[in-house]
């Protein structure tokens, strides 16, 4: 057992919050506000390697594991630039296509994933199934050497700057009876492909989609891994997503939780600095001791999934993600607290962090869902949904 990361690990930290201070809270929130994306920040992290650090070595990418990619995300996020489509292009559309792609698939798509010149959006969440994933109603069928793809989803990231978008559908078969979830890749100019943007109160520059899918045609290599694979292959890539998640909040807790202390030392209206009053000190440790046991489960997390031990890495993400969307949610308030009417300011940043900082508690599973999971697979409760 090992506490410690190993020195390329520590050693790709620095390196990308180098680049992320270049660029900063105030650079990402000024283009999230105007509508803008933050591609140049994109590009150069993709460029330096660092989106690519979990790709395989064959096709381009650094050979690591989701525990470095998570290591990514955080310190992205630790420097006030959380992106949110590292979850989902290099998380889990890499993954997924890294571990069940046919070859072909493979020289597609991964090397542009290791350098970051290709973002691919993931689609599961539809508006009548939610948080059940079971009443999932897009479907997809066979028609000759194609595939037809009818449905929709909701708040999906970013559809409007990726080349693609993986797709959870049912596969019906010739019988027209549902079968277990496929999944495939759509290219946003697919004719029959439609979305539209949701507008949303979280500061960001990513914008949520409705998609729509009408008689959408594939053809035969759209489809990523096994016809009606299941479940098996789309945890492949949600146990991922859901590490990812959970660096993305520890990294804005620790934002967050800069900040506030900076501000706890320097502030002061009583003649000392208001971090000398426990009121003020108290609750920033308790969110310094929340985020530092929430790094040790996603770290844990990263490291069986990294191992190959997918069900014990699929609790302990839970877990993970689940214990970092808390210390986000909890950081950011309190770091608002103590920077007073400074907190609800636009030149302090805080005020902008509130709406992603209360994401994880709802993406990209909720935490409802995660307690759920941990009621029965943990403790063996009965089933209470
Ligand atoms: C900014 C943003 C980005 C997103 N990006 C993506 C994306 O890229 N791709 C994608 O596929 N999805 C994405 N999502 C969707 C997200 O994963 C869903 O919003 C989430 O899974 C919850 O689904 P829902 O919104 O339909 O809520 P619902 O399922 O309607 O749930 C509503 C509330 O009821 C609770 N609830 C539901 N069922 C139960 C139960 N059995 N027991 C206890 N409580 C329950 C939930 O926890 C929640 O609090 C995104 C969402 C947001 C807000």
């Amino acid at each position: 057992m090992n506490f410690t990361e190993s020195q390329e690990r520590q050693a790709l930290r620095a390196a990308v919050k180098d680049v992320a201070a270049r660029y900063g809270h105030e650079y990402f929130t000024a283009k999230a506000r105007k509508g803008e994306k933050t591609s140049e920040l994109w590009a150069e992290v993709g460029r330096l390697g660092y989106l690519g650090v979990a790709v395989p070595e064959q096709y381009g990418g650094g050979g690591g594991g989701i525990g470095d990619l998570a290591a990514v995300c955080e310190e992205l996020a630790a420097a006030g630039c959380p992106l949110l489509l590292t979850l989902v292009s290099p998380a889990v559309c890499g993954t997924v296509i890294a571990r069940f792609g046919t070859e072909e698939q493979k020289r597609r798509w991964l090397p542009g994933f290791a350098a970051g010149t290709v973002k691919m959006a993931f689609a599961i969440t539809e508006p009548d199934a939610g948080s059940n994933s079971h009443r999932l109603a897009t479907s997809v069928r066979r028609a000759g050497d194609q595939w037809v793809l009818t449905g929709g989803k909701y708040y999906i990231s970013g559809v409007d700057e990726v080349d693609a978008v993986l797709v959870v559908a049912r596969h019906v078969d010739d019988t027209g009876r549902r079968l277990s979830p496929s999944l495939l890749v759509v290219p946003t100019d697919a004719a029959g492909l439609e979305f539209r943007p949701i507008e949303m109160d979280i500061v960001s520059p990513e914008r949520q989609f409705t998609l729509f899918f009408d008689d959408v045609r594939l053809p035969a290599d759209a489809l990523v891994g096994s016809e009606g694979a299941g479940l098996d292959q789309l945890f492949a890539g949600l146990n991922p997503e859901r590490i990812m998640a959970a660096s993305f909040s520890t990294g804005l807790a620790r934002f967050a939780l800069a900040k506030a202390a900076d501000y706890a030392r320097t502030r002061s209206v009583w003649g000392v600095p208001i971090g000398a009053h426990q009121g003020v000190a108290h609750p920033l440790a308790q969110c310094a001791v929340q985020i530092e046991l929430a790094r040790l489960m996603t770290q844990k997390a990263a490291a069986l999934y990294d191992s190959g031990q997918d069900k014990a890495a699929g609790e302990a993400a839970n877990m993970a993600k689940y214990a970092a969307a808390e210390a986000a949610a909890t950081t950011v308030d309190q770091a608002i607290q103590v920077h007073g009417g400074n907190g609800l300011a636009a030149e302090y940043g805080l005020g902008a962090l509130l709406g992603v900082s209360r994401l994880g508690r709802i993406a990209p599973v909720s935490r409802e869902m995660i307690l759920n999971f941990v009621a029965q697979h943990t403790l063996r409760l009965p089933r209470s949904y």
